[in-house]
């Protein structure tokens, strides 16, 4: 380690800046984050600068720089444009052994600004000490899709709560529930948003804390995106990554599999078409015996949880139980095939909305509104429809709809074996037989699927 990082505490203290351009800027918004006082030396400055200098309580002075303007200064800047002049400001601070911080002059600084990842009281420096200032943004950018912008708001809190715990608890079991707080529902919640509830559960906690945690348990029911692991959310990937254990079914691709967490366990409760291997209520059961237990389960969902989901039966009994819980939406099928596909949902041209409908057959039937879906200029988009295909063309033709609407399957959508069917409503039928179409696939109806052609750019198995 070449820089030794310490955190500054620049409240209120006077900080020259030497320089008026758009680096000085830069790093004046910097030390205004910190809630220094700031005070800028130079010809001219920027709008924004002078907006700055002014928020800080600070001073602007359009002059040359002489060495009194070091009078009384806690740090230094010297962003000029002229290199003569930020080796006087850099040799004068020196020698009065001010930190000073020099523009793209290494050896004309005492320090130098680390990459900062910020969420609230909450800075992580990261410096190379020069050596690779990319490769220093670039971690810092993995960083910040790791940690949630919601730590700010949690470091906050634990602020605003830290004398209540320090006078209810005695010093060994403090840590211990900070630990709870920090990797429990608590900060589950408030990472979310949730600050308020958040703060109930740790005050309802703290009040009957006995050196355990009496609720640990919590569920997070996750959107997995219809299978191309790069169109996860942040949150859905940090929530994969903590937890205990997790159910899935068979819309889950492999790939997003990947990327739960190594160590936990895994509980298959996938259905297939006229197969149930573990029925809805057993899996809403097991979601309550295991968060009871104490873990952090996690439910994971192909898709979007609340589109054909049924996670809103598996929220509703969780809720009932009183344990904590999260939903993360996810990218629905529609939204992924369609992308992919090059199929735009809605065009000016031929679709103003668009219908997301379950062709889930029910004892052989569909009951639909037929008449309304053969509306013109819509864009229908069949989930679970693959059995059911000859049924919705044949009954959409009959209530009006053009036999020719061309129509596509999607198979597959955003996995590596995405194979794209198109045809019309006459077509479409015979050729998911021909083509042997396999679940899941999604089926999409309308004038917009004529753009496919022009618009597919992911690479298909046809
Ligand atoms: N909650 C899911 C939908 C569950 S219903 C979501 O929001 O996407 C299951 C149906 O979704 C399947 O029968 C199929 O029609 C569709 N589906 C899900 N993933 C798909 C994929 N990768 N490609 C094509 N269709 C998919």
């Amino acid at each position: 380690m070449r820089y030794l990082p310490l955190a500054f505490d620049l409240k209120e203290r006077p900080c020259l800046l030497v320089g008026g351009g758009g680096i000085a800027t830069r790093k004046a918004r910097l030390l205004h984050k910190a809630g220094a006082r700031l005070l800028v030396l130079a010809p001219e400055i920027s709008d924004e600068l002078r907006q700055l200098v002014s928020d800080s309580g600070g001073e602007y002075f359009a002059a040359r720089y002489r060495v009194d303007f070091l009078d009384g200064v806690d740090l230094v800047i010297a962003a000029t444009a002229d290199e003569s002049v930020n080796a006087a400001v850099s040799a004068d601070a020196r020698a009065r052994h001010l930190p000073v911080n020099a523009v793209d002059a290494p050896d004309l600084c005492t320090f130098t600004f680390p990459s900062v990842v910020e969420r609230g009281p909450m800075a992580i420096g990261i410096s190379s000490g020069g050596a690779a200032p990319v490769l220093a943004r670039r971690i810092r950018a993995q960083l910040e899709t790791l940690l949630s912008p919601g730590i700010g708001a949690l470091a906050e809190m634990a602020a605003r709560i830290r004398a209540r715990v320090k006078a209810a608890l005695p010093e060994r079991e403090r840590k211990d529930f900070w630990d709870w707080v920090f990797a429990g529902p608590v900060a589950s919640q408030v990472e979310a948003g949730g600050i308020e509830a958040g703060e109930q559960t740790l005050l309802a906690q703290l009040a009957q804390w006995r050196g355990r945690p009496a609720t640990r348990g919590e569920v997070y029911l996750v959107g997995g995106g219809p299978g191309d692991p790069d169109l996860l959310t942040f949150r859905a990937l940090r929530l994969m990554q903590q937890a205990d254990v997790v159910l899935y079914d068979r819309l889950v691709s492999p790939q997003v599999m990947e990327l739960v967490r190594r160590d936990a366990e895994r509980i298959y409760v996938g259905k297939k078409k006229e197969f149930h291997s573990v029925p809805q209520d057993d899996i809403n059961q097991l979601l309550v015996d295991l968060a009871r237990e104490g873990k952090k389960v996690l439910r994971l969902k192909g898709g979007d949880p609340f589109i054909f989901g049924r996670g809103g039966e598996e929220i509703d009994r969780i809720a009932a139980a009183g344990i904590p819980f999260q939903v993360v939406p996810g990218i629905t099928a529609a939204s992924g095939c369609a992308s992919y596909a090059g199929i735009p949902l809605t065009h000016r041209d031929y679709s103003q909305s668009v219908r997301f409908i379950t062709g889930h057959l029910k004892q052989g039937e569909l009951k639909l509104p037929w008449r309304e879906l053969a509306a013109s200029g819509q864009t229908l988009v069949f989930y679970m429809g693959l059995t059911g295909l000859e049924t919705i063309c044949r009954q959409l033709i009959a209530h009006g709809l053009p036999a020719d609407t061309p129509a596509a399957l999607v198979e597959k959508g955003t996995t590596p074996e995405q194979r794209v069917v198109t045809g019309d409503l006459t077509s479409l039928p015979q050729r998911a037989v021909s083509e042997a179409v396999e679940a899941p696939a999604l089926t999409i109806i309308g004038g917009v699927v004529s753009l496919h052609d022009k618009l597919a750019w992911y690479r298909t198995r046809h």
